[in-house]
């Protein structure tokens, strides 16, 4: 009999663990404290919009190709994924605007057009991070840290010789001012900080990678919008035979010595061989494994979280607005905007404001003569703020800057609203503090400091999401699956002894 496997969490990196264990022969169920797959990732409808809970940009698309290809599906037959022509448009507030493209050589003529910065600066930028990425991501995003041999080999070595060039003693943003004079420029590239909700005057000059994985292999989004991916990994999960058990709150993982062997789930106890949990890494050890006492459990909780987001969902009665699927609009002072989230922690009086607008390529996502604007501040982790208060405060400053950059009053267009606050995406996906992407990376080492994929104290038991390596976001989350599944399959026999 193939032995047994318990996923806690339906979430892209859930999913994934599922999907491989599946595959290669272990019986697998995922119990899910929601009501439909997806975590972050999900969608909801409203009045006739539909708009991305969380999410809204995927990059590295080949990762999602390399989970069907692993499992002998082909990705068309669930999932449609197109390139972005422009990525992101960027409006600064003395009028200037500066649209990225998957291009470098393109969004480099963009900059030194609309900037004092060389075209020579900006493409020799890119290559400076593709250098970083080359260098890094096999060891940093591919890998099990968990495992000695991922450090003890030629390539590792290499890359640990060539410390230097993955640039991890200068802040992102000190990085970023050596390179160009225009603080535009340098305001732009320093945005990619935030990519994993991290402060870019202290997060290591390394994350400078993002920009090449976003610039050099371009930003997509599926048809259908974000949630499709979540739709499409549920589906397959099902086709290799994962039962999803939702409306299932896991309240305990259960186990004896240093081993786990079941997890109790709405008042019952259930035997299981292994325990994956894609819940939070913080709220895992805090709530599932509260008895354990563990020393894991004390380590993380005192690590800082990435940021949190306050997200206004507007169905706005604008016909065809000038702005992109992607648009930011940045705040005058970026320094003050991270100190005000991270020391102060309370939202920026002048917040950097994102707007998504998925309707621009999904005409179905909004009715005829309207859009789905997604709009985005970034905002601290939860820590005793009056979330009401900072609500009317963000919204004012969002209005306000709106109509003073884009020129829209928006107080007569929107037709509908719905807010999402940390305190919401905490409630809805379990994130510890409401954060997006587990711990910050504000530190040198916190590649290294992030949960394993396979736990150092209980046997049996395994992580996997965006508060355990390789980190948040959609792609790394599917990897942290992906490692997990092959830590599963290297140590779990896949057949029981009798
Ligand atoms: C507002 C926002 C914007 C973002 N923007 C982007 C972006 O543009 N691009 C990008 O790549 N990433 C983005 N991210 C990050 C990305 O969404 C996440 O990193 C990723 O989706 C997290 O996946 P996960 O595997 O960690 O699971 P999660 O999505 O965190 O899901 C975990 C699941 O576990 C379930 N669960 C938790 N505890 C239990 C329990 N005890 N019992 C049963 N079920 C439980 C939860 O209900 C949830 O469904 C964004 C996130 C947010 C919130």
């Amino acid at each position: 009999m193939a032995k047994k496997g318990a996923i806690i969490g339906s979430g892209l990196g859930g999913l994934s663990a599922a999907i491989r264990s599946a595959h290669s022969g272990f019986k697998v169920d995922v119990f899910e404290e929601n009501s439909n797959a997806g975590g972050k990732a999900n969608q909801f409808l409203v009045d006739g919009f539909r708009f991305d809970l969380g999410p809204s940009l995927l990059t590295m698309p080949f990762v999602i190709q390399n989970l069907f290809d692993d499992v002998d599906e082909k990705l068309e037959d669930y999932l449609t994924l197109r390139k972005l022509d422009v990525i992101c448009k960027y409006y600064y507030s003395d009028g200037t605007i500066i649209n990225v493209y998957p291009d470098p050589e393109k969004t480099a003529t963009e900059i030194a057009k609309k900037t004092y910065d060389k075209k020579l600066s900006v493409t020799k930028y890119l290559k400076y991070c593709k250098k970083i990425y080359d260098l890094t991501s096999e060891l940093f995003l591919f890998k099990d840290f968990s495992d000695p041999k991922t450090f003890l080999n030629f390539k590792a070595l290499k890359t640990l010789l060539q410390i230097n060039k993955i640039d991890p003693f200068r802040s992102m943003h000190q990085a970023n001012s050596s390179f160009f004079h225009d603080p535009k420029t340098i305001q732009l590239f320093d945005r990619y900080a935030t990519y994993n909700g991290s402060n870019p005057y202290k997060a290591p000059a390394t994350l400078n990678i993002i920009q090449h994985v976003e610039i050099g292999l371009g930003g997509f989004v599926p048809e259908g919008g974000i949630y499709s991916i979540s739709k499409a990994l549920h589906n397959l999960a099902i086709k290799k035979g994962v039962n999803i058990h939702f409306n299932s709150k896991v309240e305990k993982i259960i186990s004896e010595k240093n081993s786990v062997n079941g997890i109790r789930v709405n008042g019952n106890d259930l035997e299981y061989d292994f325990v994956v949990s894609n819940a939070d890494v913080n709220k895992t050890y805090k709530e599932l494994l509260e008895d354990k006492k563990l020393k894991s459990a004390v380590k993380y909780s005192k690590l800082t979280p990435s940021t949190s987001a306050l997200v206004f969902y507007w169905g706005m009665k604008v016909d065809d607005s000038d702005l992109e699927i992607h648009n930011i609009l940045f705040s005058e002072n970026y320094k003050k905007e991270f100190s005000q989230l991270f020391e102060e922690k309370r939202c920026p009086d002048d917040p950097t404001i994102y707007i998504y607008i998925s309707s621009k390529y999904n005409n179905e996502d909004a009715p005829e003569g309207y859009e789905n604007w997604y709009v985005m501040i970034n905002a601290p982790y939860i820590e005793e703020q009056n979330w009401e208060e900072e609500i009317a405060f963000a919204k004012k400053n969002i209005l306000d800057k709106i109509k003073s950059i884009l020129g829209i009053d928006l107080s007569n267009k929107i037709v509908t609203e719905k807010i999402v606050s940390p305190v919401d995406i905490e409630r809805l996906t379990g994130s510890d503090k409401g954060s997006l992407y587990g711990i910050s990376s504000n530190s040198r080492n916190a590649a290294f400091l992030r949960q394993a994929n396979k736990s150092k104290e209980l046997n049996h038991l395994y992580f996997c999401g965006g508060s355990a390596h390789p980190g948040g976001g959609i792609p790394l989350v599917l990897l942290s699956g992906k490692i997990a599944a092959e830590s599963i399959i290297k140590t779990e026999k896949l057949l029981a002894d009798n």
